[in-house]
């Protein structure tokens, strides 16, 4: 994935239970890396048409209930966990190992299937493990003796905008402290743990401790879904010997599955998760604020101030929406009618995104 350094994938999940017993409508149509949206209360409309890098359909065919909606072709569009990881995880590793910092990160509301593609359910591995995998697999084959590699892992989640470090048991009421770095000017978590990993299973064994101290809040959207963002950062070292000494190639993965983006008032939320609500958006305005200017810069507008400062989750991926990172955006979909309003605003969120052209350099120290 060199040269541009934004990617945007759409991806389609399947109906749920809920969606199929009140036999809801598709809405979704893709076609080669078009997405195409109908809206349910004027199907004889055009569809608005967006144009992504990548757009993937999770299952083969549903059958068309109305005209205007027709089900894709069989396998048409169709992506597996494997599929998502070569397009995207295999660029995001290609870039580790060339010194880049990458993020990648999943937006869409609550159920849309952002767990899934990140982290994965069962035997359904997402992105996060696969690429952790093959990780350990690619460094596993190095036979320069001159070379060694150090990988770091840490996981926090962003909540009300606090942070807490999912590796420890005893996090600070109110949060650990986000601070800026006065020489570098990067922000970076007080006292977050970050710990060494030598294999594949060790970030497994992580993960699992990461996602055992998640806050899961039940919303009517979702009963087990998570209402924080949640961060896991890999710092992959290479540290190479040479007569002048040692050198040493660091790139830091962001790998971000965000909270829902829903509207609080959608999900019948009072009291805390209104005000939980409102802190999420908060966060993933902040986050569209942060591309729409970086878009501006790239298309050559002056004078623009990237207002990173605006929420906790900005401060943390200045460093993966900056100037010396890959991005990548996965926007998970719903399939279905009733969710046409969120759909659409995903569509359109991801659309932003693509416009931002990162300018990427190469750490080194
Ligand atoms: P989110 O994290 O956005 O709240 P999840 O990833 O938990 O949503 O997905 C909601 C449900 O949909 C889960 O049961 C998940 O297994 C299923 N799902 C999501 N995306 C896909 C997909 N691409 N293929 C198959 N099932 C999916
Ligand atoms: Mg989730």
């Amino acid at each position: 994935m060199s040269g541009e350094s934004v990617k945007v994938a759409v991806r389609v999940r399947p109906f749920n239970q809920r969606e199929l017993d009140r036999q809801s409508k598709l809405v979704i149509k893709m076609d080669g890396q078009m997405t195409m949206i109908y809206n349910p209360e004027a199907p004889n409309d055009e569809p608005k048409k967006f144009s992504f890098d990548y757009s993937y359909w999770s299952h083969d065919g549903f059958i068309a209930k109305e005209e205007g909606i027709t089900e894709p072709k069989p396998g048409s569009n169709y992506a597996s966990q494997r599929i998502v990881f070569d397009n995207l995880g295999q660029g995001v590793l290609n870039n580790a190992f060339e010194g880049y910092n990458c993020s990648l990160f999943a937006y869409g509301q609550t159920g849309s299937g952002k767990s899934y593609s990140m982290v994965g359910y069962g035997a359904n591995k997402g992105i996060v493990p696969i690429t952790c995998d093959e990780l350990f697999k690619t460094m596993g084959t190095n036979e320069d003796p001159n070379k060694r590699y150090e990988v770091m892992f840490s996981m926090l989640e962003i909540y009300n905008e606090n942070v807490r470090d999912l590796l420890s048991k005893d996090n600070p009421k109110g949060g650990l402290n986000v601070r800026q770095n006065p020489k570098l000017g990067m922000f970076y978590v007080e006292g977050l743990k970050k710990v060494p990993v030598g294999s594949y299973a060790e970030i497994e064994k992580r993960m699992e401790q990461g996602t055992q101290q998640r806050t899961v809040a039940s919303t009517n959207m979702n009963a087990t879904s998570s209402r924080a963002h949640t961060v896991v950062t890999i710092i992959f070292d290479q540290i190479i010997k040479s007569e002048n000494g040692e050198t040493k190639k660091s790139s830091v993965m962001n790998l971000v599955d965000l909270a829902g983006s829903e509207r609080a008032d959608s999900t019948g939320a009072t009291g805390d998760r209104l005000k939980e609500g409102a802190n999420i958006n908060k966060s993933l305005s902040a986050l569209g604020n942060v591309i729409s200017a970086l878009a501006d810069l790239s298309m050559g507008k002056k004078k623009i101030v990237v207002p990173y400062r605006d929420s906790v989750l900005t401060k943390l991926l200045q460093n993966a929406l900056g100037g010396n990172s890959k991005t990548i955006m996965i926007a998970a979909l719903s399939p279905a009618d009733i969710n046409y309003d969120e759909t659409l605003s995903t569509l359109r969120y991801a659309d932003r995104a693509k416009k931002i052209q990162n300018k990427a350099v190469i750490n080194e120290n």
